[in-house]
C-alpha cells in the first residue's frame, strides 16, 4: 500500500489527499507553514521548511513518490528529494511555470499564441519594452505571482514608474494586453504511458484578480473547443509530463492566446469533482501512481463558485439547495481573499 508525498498542504493538497486514500493509498504531506488544511485527511504530515534537510530526506525515504500542489519549492529542496524518490510531473514543468519568462518562451516556441512579452529588469528595459508593446500593458514579477498579486496594469505610459515600483526590484515580464472576449481552462491529464485525456474547457470569471466562477460548458465553438485541448495535449507532450496541468487561456477573434500554465491541479478544475466520474484529483493521483487515466467525459453542467473570505457565510443557504455540492476545506480563520471553499451547482444534465 504504496504512499505519495505531497509538496503543499493546501486546499490542493487536501483534495489530492482525500483523492489518493480513495485509491487505496496513504499520503505524507509536507508543508513550511502551521496546521495544514491537507494536515487533517492525510496519514502522515511534516511541518518544517523547505530548508529543513533532515525533515526533506525523511520525507523522501518515506514516500515512493512525490507530487506538489505547489510550484514555488526550491530548487535545493527539489535536488534533495529528486535524488531518493521520482517527482511527478517532472523537474522540466516546474522550472518552466516558476518562471513567467521561460514559460513564455516555451510556449512560443512550441508555436503557441501568447501576449506580446518582454522581459524587464530595470527602467531602461521598461521604457524598450513599451516602446515595442505600448499601453495598455501589464508588468508582472516572473516569479510567485498568483491570484494577481505582483501583477501592474499600466493603461497609459505615465504609469510606467508606477508599476516598476510595484516589483519591488524583482525581474518581471511586460505583458501586452490581450482583447479577449472571455477566458477558459482546459485541465489536462498525461500518463505515464503517454496517454492524455482533458476535461471539457471551463469559462472563468476572475473577481479581484481571485477566480470567482467556473462555468460548463464554456463559450467556445467545436473548432476552438479542438484547438484548445490539441494546444493542451502540445504542451504535456512536449515536457513529457506526468500528471494533471491546468492550461489558462484567452479567447480572442484571431484565436486562442495562452495565458500561463499550472503543473498541478487547479481551481478551475474543481466542478469535475461533480461533474465528471473521475474528477482532476483522481486523474493525477492515478498519473502520478502509473494507473490508466480514467474517462474524463463530463456528465453534467456545473457553475462552480469559489468562497472567497465571508462568502463562507452563505454556506446555511447553499446546504438547503439540493442541486449543490459543498467543498470546504476546514480553515479556521476566514481572512478578506482567503479561499475557504467552493461549491458546485448543477445546471443541468450534458
Ligand atoms: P493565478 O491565480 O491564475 O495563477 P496569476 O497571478 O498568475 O493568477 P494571471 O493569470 O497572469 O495571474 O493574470 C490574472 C488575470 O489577469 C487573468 O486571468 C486575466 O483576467 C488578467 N490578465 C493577465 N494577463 C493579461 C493580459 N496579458 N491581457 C489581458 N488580461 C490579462
Ligand atoms: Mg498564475
Ligand atoms: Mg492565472
Amino acid at each position: 500500500n504504496a504512499t505519495i508525498g505531497i509538496l503543499g498542504g493546501g486546499q490542493l493538497g487536501r483534495m489530492l489527499s482525500v483523492a489518493a486514500s480513495r485509491l487505496g493509498f496513504k499520503s505524507h504531506i509536507y508543508e513550511p507553514g502551521a496546521n495544514p488544511p491537507a494536515g487533517h485527511v492525510a496519514e502522515t504530515v511534516t511541518t518544517a521548511p523547505y530548508e529543513d534537510e533532515a525533515a526533506l530526506r525523511a520525507f523522501a525515504e518515506s514516500v515512493d513518490v512525490v507530487t506538489y500542489e505547489f510550484e514555488n519549492v526550491p530548487t535545493s529542496a527539489l535536488d534533495l528529494i529528486e535524488s531518493l524518490v521520482p517527482i511527478r510531473p517532472n523537474r522540466k514543468a516546474l522550472a518552466v511555470s516558476q518562471d513567467r519568462l521561460v514559460e513564455k518562451n516555451f510556449l512560443r516556441d512550441l508555436g503557441l499564441s501568447v501576449a506580446p512579452f518582454a522581459a524587464v529588469d530595470d527602467d531602461l528595459d521598461l521604457a524598450e519594452a513599451l516602446l515595442e508593446i505600448g499601453a495598455p500593458a501589464i508588468l508582472k514579477t516572473r516569479r510567485f505571482g498568483y491570484d494577481g498579486k505582483g501583477q501592474a496594469r499600466i493603461m497609459e505610459l505615465s504609469e510606467a514608474d508606477q508599476a516598476l515600483a510595484d516589483m519591488a526590484g524583482a525581474p518581471a515580464v511586460l505583458e501586452g494586453f490581450v482583447d479577449f472576449s472571455h477566458e477558459v481552462s482546459v485541465i489536462a491529464a498525461r500518463g505515464q504511458a503517454g496517454d492524455i485525456s482533458c476535461f471539457d474547457p471551463g469559462e472563468n470569471v476572475h473577481k479581484s484578480g481571485i477566480l470567482h466562477t467556473t462555468t460548463v460548458p464554456a463559450r467556445l465553438t467545436p473548432a476552438q473547443r479542438t484547438d484548445a485541448v490539441l494546444l493542451a495535449a502540445k504542451i504535456l507532450n512536449a515536457l513529457d509530463y506526468v500528471g494533471v496541468m491546468g492550461v489558462e487561456l484567452f479567447v480572442t477573434s484571431a484565436g486562442l492566446v495562452v495565458n500561463e500554465i499550472a503543473p498541478r491541479v487547479h481551481n478551475s478544475g474543481h466542478w469535475t469533482q461533480n461533474g465528471c466520474v473521475i474528477d482532476q484529483f483522481e486523474q493525477h493521483i492515478r498519473a502520478v501512481a502509473g494507473w490508466p487515466l480514467g474517462d474524463g467525459k463530463r456528465h453534467s453542467n456545473v457553475e462552480m463558485l469559489n468562497l472567497i473570505g465571508d462568502d463562507v457565510d452563505r454556506i446555511p443557504e447553499f446546504a438547503k439547495d439540493g442541486s449543490v455540492a459543498i467543498h470546504l476545506y476546514g480553515k479556521a480563520d476566514v481572512k478578506p481573499g482567503r479561499k475557504m471553499g467552493h461549491v458546485n451547482k448543477i445546471t443541468g444534465a450534458a
